[in-house]
């Protein structure tokens, strides 16, 4: 029986609940009376509720979808006004004990290499990245408790944190590793660790247990519970997921939103960030062989309406995707996205991009100064601040700095400050050209007369020499 608030996997994420709700969504797709009610909800930024949401997604009207993607680019600029978080993957280790069919890195793969850093190459990557001029690192690694067990990921980490190079740091450390336990999560939580991401892939029970029929991530409910024990232990931001191309996208939209429901309900606070990724090529992994594949005009709706359905949610797109379709998701909704991203173990360390350990293909092959150059020229200003996880504004704390409309008075000037940085320490000359005059435009935005003095006697205690200013 559906239950928002079940600790229960089956009960929260009810599968009878989600029949109901595509089928309410298939009754209703063509009743524009209520479809034009749901608009005005959304309207109120203060999102839908997991049917009303699935019904905008079956409707296939034309100029419904229009209104749809202008409200979702409405409430975007509202919200994330024109900054985008930049951040990248950095894989640790591909040893895995589980079978996930999708993923190059399952055991049974023996031609691919197994390779797990050391800390002396965690130390190597690190600098390549900080010298890219990234800050925030998201740390991915396979799931083998004997090769990399929590005191391996825990190393890593303060061994991230610790490397200060030149003028480079990395400040926030998102860790995507497998399901694991309450004392586990905590112990992460110490480790200062910012967001805590685990795509659920599927949703469908079913489907789940055949796309994963070995190892320890074969077990759903533990799976999908991971959530709630990592805010049990302490964890404020958590990052969900699902791989597009594995299930009916309509059953995954909608039990996505009734797990972040769920949080809602449970703790309080909803998911600090939704990722969407859809399956790539990679080693022995042909993505042809999974027929749930979805357009990129379908990828683009769920987009408008993931911003639409739950607007203080940030949204991430990777490098799985090409410039073009990162060009449309961005304006859609998406407030964060990796750039320069290597996705094999040691990756940032080679002249050439290595593709031996890699996860899957890597479609936006740019550097990160092209993304930032090219983000600019599309009239966004690349962020690199890490400011709210660091000043304490995690979990609910960030949703009230979303819902007060304090944004442009806190993360405009952190964003236009960490850009400055990058752009005195890492830049290509037409990067920087391009990024002073669109930090001298955008410092007149900042509404509160006292924070623009502020920020703007930083970023010429930055061309100084001195970093790390925040708000
Ligand atoms: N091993 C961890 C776990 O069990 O959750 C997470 C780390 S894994 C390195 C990161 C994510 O990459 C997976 O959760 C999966 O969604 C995604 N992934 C795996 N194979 C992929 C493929 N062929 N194409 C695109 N994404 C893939």
């Amino acid at each position: 029986m559906y239950d928002v608030t079940s600790m229960k996997a089956e009960e929260f994420i009810c599968h009878e609940e989600i029949l109901e709700s595509l089928k309410y969504a298939d009754e209703n797709k063509d009743n524009i009376p209520l479809i034009d009610s749901i608009i005005e909800k959304a309207k109120l930024r203060r999102g839908l509720n997991h049917r009303e949401a699935s019904v905008l997604l079956a409707c296939d009207k034309p100029e419904k979808i229009k209104e749809i993607y202008d409200l979702a680019e409405q409430i975007k600029k509202d919200f994330y006004g024109n900054r985008i978080v930049m951040f990248a993957p950095l894989y640790l280790s591909n040893y895995c004990v589980n079978g996930c069919v999708y993923c190059p890195y399952h055991a049974k793969n023996r031609h691919i290499p197994r390779k797990k850093l050391t800390m002396e190459e965690v130390k190597k990557e690190v600098t390549a990245l900080q010298d890219m001029g990234h800050k925030r690192l998201a740390i991915e690694a396979g799931e083998d408790p004997v090769n990399n067990p929590i005191d391996y990921i825990l190393e890593c980490i303060d061994t991230i944190y610790n490397i200060k190079h030149k003028n480079g740091a990395i400040r926030r450390v998102n860790v995507n590793i497998a399901a694991t336990t309450v004392e586990n999560y905590r112990k992460l939580k110490e480790a200062g660790i910012g967001t805590y991401i685990l795509f659920q892939e599927t949703y469908h029970k079913e489907s789940y247990e055949k796309l994963h029929p070995t190892g320890p991530k074969h077990d759903y409910a533990y799976h999908t519970e991971a959530m709630d024990r990592a805010m049990e232990g302490g964890i404020d931001d958590v990052g969900l997921g699902v791989l597009f191309g594995l299930e009916l996208y309509r059953y995954e939209y909608c039990a996505l939103l009734m797990h972040a429901e769920h949080l809602e309900a449970v703790h309080g606070v909803g998911p600090h960030t939704i990722s969407v990724p859809r399956i790539k090529h990679a080693d022995d992994i042909d993505p042809s062989a999974f027929d749930n594949s979805i357009s990129d005009e379908i990828f683009c709706k769920i987009a408008a309406l993931i911003r639409v359905a739950v607007p203080y949610t940030g949204m991430i797109i990777s490098t799985r995707e090409s410039e073009e379709v990162r060009k449309e998701i961005i304006r859609l909704g998406v407030s964060q996205i990796s750039g320069g991203s290597r996705t094999s173990v040691g990756g940032y360390c080679e002249d050439e991009r290595p593709h031996d350990t890699e996860q899957f293909d890597v479609s936006d092959q740019r550097t990160l100064d092209e993304v930032v150059n090219w983000l600019m020229r599309e009239g966004y200003i690349p962020s690199f601040c890490t400011a709210c996880y660091r000043e304490g504004r995690t979990g609910d704390r960030f949703m009230s700095l979303c819902k007060s409309g304090q944004i442009l008075n806190c993360c405009h000037p952190n964003a236009l400050m960490t850009l400055k940085e990058y752009l005195m320490d890492y830049a290509g000359d037409d990067t920087r050209a391009i990024g002073e005059a669109l930090i001298e435009a955008e410092l007149k935005k900042i509404p509160n007369e006292r924070v623009k003095d502020i920020c703007s006697s930083n970023l010429a205690k930055i061309e100084q020499g001195i970093r790390d200013f925040r708000f």
